[in-house]
């Protein structure tokens, strides 16, 4: 059985009157730590500035130590916001999932899942976005690749597309970025046809609101599975948002704790497959406290080998868009057979 690895950084002191990005996100998986189900639990602790520094400019560390210590901020129009303690959480998030990094690492078959906040996948070389202040998931890449595991894959199944991670990988060819995320919101990059100098290794395939179990399981079957075996990576990454739970307050898809649950299998199945097992699971986003609970519990179950626990919330009300058309242009634009 594969040893499970996980870090716990709920950040509780980095929140913002009214904003949905808080401490409550996790409140509904906060026993996981105290559950004997074997898993090996590591300390959160701050990220050195040097491993920082290789997914951010110098410039972007220091001003969010200065704008931090300022107290209660809001720093950019998403709105992403800062408080005293943001700066050391940030380094605690990249910090934390640097740790699970480390321990995946080093040996074959085995897993791991970050729970930190706040979040990384928007934030930028230089800026900090869309409440995502350092990367933690670009930070982690790059410490793979400067201890000799490349490439490494990034699948990111967030909402929203993960603008900051490929901008940090636009010109890095040892990693390689794929994004499933809703068309037409937040931050508005995830084009298809994005990063042409990167066709083959950073692939975006946007959906239409209302995607669901079924429209995702096709997407990583026939998209993600046959690229990904094509690239070979030596260690899977994963922005593990769940705001693409259908009942999230700030996104219209339609995936179910189980349809999660599904992607996880899927995950590990292609880790299994390239990278000797290897992977590490990094939450992002999800603003409903019970549905980030009933996803993560989902794909949490499956990390240890279970079957996923019954979840109250259910799968989609609502009817699928057909995106048949989608899959085969993503197929084309990036060569798969
Ligand atoms: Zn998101």
């Amino acid at each position: 059985m594969a040893e499970v690895f996980a870090t716990w950084a709920p950040a509780p002191e980095h929140r913002y009157p009214g904003h949905p990005e808080g401490p409550q996100r996790l409140q509904g998986l906060a026993d996981l730590p105290q559950t004997a189900d074997g898993t090996v639990w590591l300390e959160p602790s701050p990220a050195p500035v040097e491993a920082l520094a290789r997914a951010h400019d110098p410039r972007h560390i220091a001003y969010l130590e200065a704008v931090s210590k300022q107290g209660p901020a809001v720093i950019d129009y998403a709105p992403t916001y800062v408080t005293p303690s943001s700066f050391d959480d940030a380094r605690r998030a990249a910090g934390g999932t640097l740790a699970v990094l480390d321990a995946v690492l080093a040996g074959p078959d085995r897993r791991g899942f970050a729970w930190v906040r706040p979040p990384g996948h928007h934030a930028t070389r230089t800026q900090a976005m869309g409440f995502c202040l350092f990367n933690n998931v670009a930070v982690a890449a790059h410490q793979a690749l400067a201890l000799g595991h490349g490439p490494v894959l990034i699948v990111d199944f967030d909402a929203h597309h993960g603008n900051g991670t490929q901008d940090i990988f636009r010109h890095e060819p040892q990693v390689a970025y794929f994004s499933t995320h809703q068309e037409d919101i937040y931050p508005g990059t995830g084009a298809f046809e994005d990063e042409p100098q990167a066709r083959g290794r950073i692939v975006n395939v946007p959906l239409p609101a209302l995607t669901g179990d079924d429209g995702y399981r096709r997407v990583f079957e026939e998209v993600l599975w046959p690229w990904a075996l094509r690239l070979r990576p030596a260690l899977v990454l994963v922005s593990a948002g769940f705001d693409a739970h259908w009942r999230d307050p700030l996104t219209r898809l339609g995936l179910s704790a189980l349809g999660f649950a599904h992607l996880a299998r899927l995950l590990l199945a292609l880790a299994a497959e390239t990278a000797a097992g290897r992977i590490v699971f990094v939450l992002e986003g999800g603003y409903d406290p019970q549905a980030v609970a009933e996803s993560g519990r989902a794909v949490w179950a499956v990390l240890h080998g279970h079957e996923p626990p019954p979840a109250a919330l259910g799968p989609s009300p609502y009817p699928e868009p057909d995106i048949a058309e989608r899959v085969h242009y993503a197929r084309r634009l990036h060569g798969l057979p």
